[in-house]
């Protein structure tokens, strides 16, 4: 099938118009500087589900806490939850470590080269498996995210649903039979360039783009259209009240998230399912099985956070309590002036400025 898609596609002039184009105006980004396998690792990872002026001041920051897998694997997981702060999709960060002290245990802290040790670890999924493979070391290895499809679904026409797993297959196989063999690393950088900048999901810049002459999608006048992707379920609204609780010391209490799953081990202020309880009943509530009784105050705002698969619907409240400890070592009060040290996600983040009202 990809041989038949393909008949009419020439790939020498393609190979040499996309990476004529790429010497002229790649992107100068910090990761692209040298070829460590290491630091496009951490570039790649961080580049999932988030775009590339926003990973570079984070990319920078943990290059220069983290500059080897050394540093990175025996740092403490809460600095770097900590460094991570902000970025999301926190299991990135934690997967990440975890498969840098295996490279540092296992293969003497050299990532590995081959694609079936590279996927052993923890966290390297195909498409950061071909990235690292064709950029570090310059092996014709595909790297195929939705980018890449969208690139590839227009130039050969490709009306699959791009939200299938076995589409994804298939597209590493058109870029494995047009992937140059001689520049592999500058060919995929290339094709991630121009998904980035000319071939954008909408109103592709066409009449600016070095391939336009290969391109089917716009010779037909569809580039539009393409790619094809089924829409995804709608993500379901999880409504919880967030409560700021100060003790009459001035602390505030904060806890430890569960270990696994959505945000783990990052830190937040106690959160309580709506549907679990009623607010006129938190008064002199017990949190959890903590034992924590609280006083409610008054709300202080509401706030919508969406992740990719839940909407958490947030409303806000102040809250007493006369206690200092309670028997749970995951919740912790702290002075207002430590908070900060603690990993929190963005949601959280944002009771900062609730807290700092609070204070005044
Ligand atoms: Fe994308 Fe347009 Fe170039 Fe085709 S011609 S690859 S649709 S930018």
């Amino acid at each position: 099938m990809t041989k038949e898609l393909l008949k009419n596609f020439n790939i020498s002039t393609f190979q040499n118009d996309i990476l004529s184009w790429y010497g002229e105006t790649k992107r100068d980004l910090p990761w692209r500087r040298e070829r460590d396998p290491y630091k496009i690792w951490v570039s790649e990872i961080m580049l999932q589900q988030t775009k590339v002026d926003t990973v570079i001041p984070y990319f920078n920051r943990f290059i220069d806490k983290y500059p080897t897998v050394y540093e990175l694997a025996a740092a403490n997981q809460q600095d770097v939850l900590k460094t991570w702060e902000g970025l999301g999709y926190y299991s990135r960060a934690r997967n990440l470590q975890n498969a840098v002290r295996e490279v540092v245990e296992k293969y003497d802290g050299k990532v590995p080269s081959t694609p079936k040790e590279l996927s052993s670890l923890k966290g390297i999924g195909p498409y950061t498996k071909g990235a690292i493979l064709s950029i570090a070391y310059n092996q014709p290895e595909p790297a195929v995210d939705g980018n890449v499809m969208r690139v590839f679904s227009r130039l050969l026409m490709i009306e699959e649903d791009i939200a299938q797993p076995r589409t994804k297959k298939l597209f590493e196989e058109y870029v494995r039979q047009v992937i140059s063999e001689e520049d592999p690393s500058s060919f995929n950088q290339a094709i991630m360039d121009l998904g980035a900048t000319i071939c954008t999901p909408k109103s592709p810049a066409c009449m600016f783009c070095p391939v336009q002459e290969h391109c089917q999608a716009f010779a037909e006048g569809v580039q539009e259209h393409l790619p094809i992707k089924a829409k995804s379920k709608k993500q379901k609204t999880m409504p919880y009240v967030v409560l700021l609780i100060k003790n009459n010391y001035g602390e505030y209490v904060i806890e430890k998230r569960a270990e696994n799953g959505l945000l783990a081990n990052l830190w937040q202020f106690p959160m309580v399912p709506i549907n679990e309880i009623s607010i006129e009943y938190l008064e002199n509530w017990v949190y959890n099985e903590y034992g924590l009784r609280v006083r409610l105050g008054e709300q202080k705002g509401k706030l919508k956070h969406v992740f990719s698969h839940i909407i958490w619907q947030l409303e806000i409240y102040d809250a007493t309590t006369d206690q200092v400890e309670t028997e749970d070592k995951r919740l912790i009060f702290v002075n207002k002036a430590d908070i900060s040290k603690y990993p929190f996600p963005v949601s959280h983040q944002k009771m900062f400025k609730h807290i700092e009202g609070m204070e005044k």
